[in-house]
């Protein structure tokens, strides 16, 4: 079953980014980048699991889309920081995850251990 794609509330400026930044795998082959964003109110750092996972911070003031195929940041009032990090977890892993509504991942949780640095 297919997700239907959520949208920017009203209200919301929207900054799309059309370049493509592919993500990586690093050497070890467990290394996944993802374009994610940190929420300047609430300190969520989120990312888009998929091209129509529309993913917003716990707070719900800025929220990012586009998965692995462009990058769609909305945000209320002040935009996100832009960051890059490397998730132990499969482009796969990923797309499962949301399209069952698991939602474990799409969260940075650096206590999980689910981050890892690049070598
Ligand atoms: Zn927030």
């Amino acid at each position: 079953m297919k997700k239907r794609a959520k949208r920017a509330p009203k209200g919301m400026a929207v900054r799309k980014t059309d370049k493509q930044r592919p993500h990586v795998i690093n050497a070890e082959s467990k290394g996944l980048r993802v374009n994610a964003i940190e929420c300047p109110k609430c300190a969520d750092v989120i990312y888009s699991r998929a091209r129509h996972d529309y993913r917003a911070c716990k707070c719900g003031e800025v929220a990012i889309d586009g998965g692995f195929d462009y990058i769609k940041v909305a945000f209320k009032n002040k935009p996100p920081k832009e960051m890059e990090v490397w998730v132990s977890v499969s482009i796969k892993d990923l797309y499962q995850d949301w399209n069952a509504g698991t939602d474990k991942y799409g969260r940075v949780i650096p206590e999980r251990g689910d981050v890892v640095s690049p070598k």
